[in-house]
């Protein structure tokens, strides 16, 4: 995208022309290796830098995920904050950029996938050894107090590092880590036409879906059913759905007419 970067919004006055250029692109490359291998891939971003470019940017051309950055702007940040974590973490947030596909769209200007690739910055700093000062070093020095048309404002962007950052530490602590529990007792996949959700009936013939964080929300309910030729009965508020014995689900009309609406599947156990 262009020109988006951790650091559009750089403090006025910061005379970056006159910095000796000390980031080589084997440092940055190196940096950027380190970053995509924490995270179990290893995509083949093409790191570049660019004294065109004002900060650093992330950008598609062609079939290649490109990242450029202004080896003067890093050299700043790097003095200015002290640390060389915060040249990683500039180019961790442009990473994120790549990974979180927002690079699909460069013209879409989102507060929000701005957050998002924060949240990343502070996780993957965590992970490469960071501390949470480290990791908020370069939004400490060229944060933008009050954001920019595309970025939100610094106390923003430094809690979504902070989270990112807290939320690898907790990751971490886990001192008998195991794998996340797979539930295996489904009885049924529900689908309906027309709907990308898909739902489950559980062990206990409750109805749930599952937002993001995978905790399951139940919302209705799949009972055996009493109406002749049908199985089951699905329902939540006012809603009733009947379930034939070939598991095709069915809503009535008022007038008593039946439509076909999707299907019922036995949970296949792994
Ligand atoms: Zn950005």
């Amino acid at each position: 995208m262009r020109l988006s970067v951790l650091l559009l919004a750089l403090l006025p006055g910061l005379p970056l022309a006159a910095q000796e250029v000390r980031v080589s692109e084997r440092a940055a490359k190196e940096a950027v290796h380190r970053i995509v291998e924490r995270s179990g891939l290893l995509p083949d971003f093409v790191v570049r830098a660019n004294p065109e470019v004002r900060t650093a940017v992330a950008f598609i051309k062609g079939r290649e995920r490109v990242i450029e950055y202004n080896p003067a702007f890093i050299a700043t940040i790097v003095d200015s904050s002290r640390t060389n974590w915060s040249a990683v973490s500039i180019l961790a947030h442009e990473i994120a950029h790549h990974l979180l596909g927002h690079t699909l769209d460069p013209a879409a200007v989102h507060p929000g996938d701005e957050l998002a690739c924060d949240r990343y910055s502070g996780f993957i700093l965590h992970e490469l050894g960071a501390t949470l000062a480290e990791s908020l070093a370069a939004m400490d020095v060229a944060g933008d107090p009050h954001g920019t048309w595309r970025h939100p404002p610094k106390h923003a962007r430094c809690i979504a590092i902070q989270q990112g950052w807290e939320d690898a530490r907790r990751l971490r602590d886990r001192s008998a880590p195991e794998p996340p529990a797979l539930n295996d007792t489904f009885q049924f996949v529900v689908r309906f036409a027309g709907d990308r959700n898909t739902y489950y009936v559980d062990a206990d013939g409750r109805l749930v879906w599952f937002d993001e964080h995978a905790e399951p929300i139940g919302f209705g309910a799949c009972t055996p059913s009493i109406a002749a030729g049908f199985a089951y009965e699905l329902t939540w508020e006012d809603q009733t759905f009947y379930v034939d014995r070939h598991n095709t689900i069915w809503s009535r009309t008022a007038h008593g007419m039946q439509m076909n609406v999707g299907r019922l599947e036995a949970y296949a156990r792994p």
